[in-house]
């Protein structure tokens, strides 16, 4: 049988009404602004994505280029200004920053009221303790694709590979925190027997950069599958699932593109909205 195809779009569609909707009844515009430094085609385009949607749900952009030759300090200084307006409720440096630049360092220096990525130590800090925060987009993006389609999580068991700062350990803890109520195990590179381990799992969650890592055979029939892996490959963009036998044994699966990659802009809105209400409302 075919699993349910878990349309990302549709539910990022969803969360980008809901926000114009509340920006509409504000008397004041949300501001987001993006740091891009040096010339990387796929950053370019990321950050473009990001400004057209804000546009759509009347979000202002503010935008700001720099130089791949630019100093750490020089970076630096475009985000403490960006934290001393006002006008600016969120801030986004696109990551990864080229060459020597030390990109969490600079994300460092953002407000942590105004880090609509969710990944300054402090709002990390605030998710490891349970307590609000701005919360990362991707894996909160996760969150809101399950709990659109009412999949389960209280007690389930849920396996997520993948152990990075920007989407692993994060999308664990939301999953295992009160409330949300998984029993999860985190797999990376040296985990040993994956397959046994995925098996067991009623959520599955790829976030590994491993193009067509999950087959089928590391699927628990009826398992829901979140596939999070971007890859550019010969045959296009591609997941870290390999999408057509694994689609024949989950009960549910995100689809690449169209599955998370929406819901991760979707939130960075959601986010800016959130910042915007907490410091100006
Ligand atoms: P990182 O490279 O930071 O982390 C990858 C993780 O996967 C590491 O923990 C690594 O283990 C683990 N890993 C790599 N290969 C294997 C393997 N063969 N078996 C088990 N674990 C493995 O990547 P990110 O977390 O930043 O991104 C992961 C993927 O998600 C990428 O394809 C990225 O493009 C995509 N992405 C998609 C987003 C979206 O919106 N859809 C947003 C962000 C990222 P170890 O720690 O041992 O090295």
């Amino acid at each position: 049988m075919s699993a349910l195809i878990l349309n990302g779009k549709e539910v990022a569609a969803a969360v980008k009404a809901e926000v114009a909707d509340a920006v509409a009844g504000l008397d004041f515009r949300p501001g987001l602004a993006t740091v891009l430094v040096g010339d990387d085609p796929a950053s370019h385009s990321y950050v473009r994505g990001k400004r057209r949607d804000a546009a759509e749900v009347d979000i202002e952009s503010f935008h700001y280029e720099l130089s791949g030759s630019s100093s750490q300090q020089e970076v630096i200084d475009v985000v403490e200004r960006l934290n001393a307006d006002d006008s600016v409720d969120g801030i986004l440096v696109q990551l990864p920053l080229p060459g020597d630049l030390d990109g969490e360092a600079v994300v460092q220096r953002i407000d942590p009221s105004k880090d609509v990525d969710g990944l300054h130590p402090f709002n990390l800090g605030q998710l490891v303790l349970g307590r609000g925060g701005l919360r990362p987009c991707t894996p909160s993006g996760i969150m809101r694709i399950l709990d659109h389609y009412n999949l389960p999580i209280s007690g389930r068991r849920a396996v997520v590979v993948g152990r990075s700062f920007l989407v692993g350990r994060p999308l664990a803890l939301l999953m295992s925190e009160k409330g949300a109520d998984a029993t999860v195990s985190i797999a990376h590179s040296r985990t040993e027997d994956l397959e046994v381990l995925t098996q067991s799992a009623d959520i599955l969650v790829a976030a590994t950069g491993f193009p067509g890592l999950i087959t089928a055979e590391h699927v628990k029939p009826g398992a829901t599958v979140i596939d999070v892996g971007i890859n550019r490959t010969d045959e296009g963009l591609v997941g870290d699932v390999d999408f057509e036998s694994v689609v024949e044994v989950a009960g549910a699966i995100t689809p690449v593109p169209g599955g998370v990659g929406p819901m991760t802009r979707a939130m960075l809105l959601a986010n800016t909205l959130s910042a915007a209400m907490a410091r100006r409302v």
